[in-house]
């Protein structure tokens, strides 16, 4: 069999185990790989921090070789995801939440100053 296109994943958890809440890997055979990490095989901080702790975790984004690798192939684009030491930003899950909070941090400011305008009338 032919060898399969890797795919670079995101992993997001829905809190953070010691500060980090994201895991960036690589894999040639993607779905067997994630069932490794469901099965605690593989990943430390997937395997002792999330799983043991038992932290709820997704797939919230993936990179397809040839299709969107930026720069690199295989684990070099892996390593290269993982110098950025911002996978925070690279989480549409995480992102989402980011605008959602500066979305509703400016409307309590403008609905503050509406307030205070009806008071100094
Ligand atoms: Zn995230």
């Amino acid at each position: 069999m032919d060898k399969l296109p890797g795919k670079c994943y995101l992993i997001c958890a829905e809190r953070a185990h010691k500060h980090a809440r994201h895991y960036i890997g690589y894999s040639d055979w993607f779905d067997h790989r994630i069932d490794l990490h469901r099965k605690g095989q593989g990943a430390k901080l997937i395997a002792n921090g999330f799983n043991a702790h038992g932290i709820g975790w997704e797939v919230v984004k993936t990179w397809e070789e040839g299709v969107s690798f930026e720069y690199g192939q295989g684990y070099e684009f892996e390593k290269k995801l993982k110098a950025r030491k911002d996978a925070a930003a690279l989480c549409p899950r995480c992102a989402a939440k980011r605008k959602a909070y500066k979305n509703a941090n400016q409307k309590s400011i403008r609905n503050e100053r509406r307030n205070q305008a009806q008071q100094s009338r």
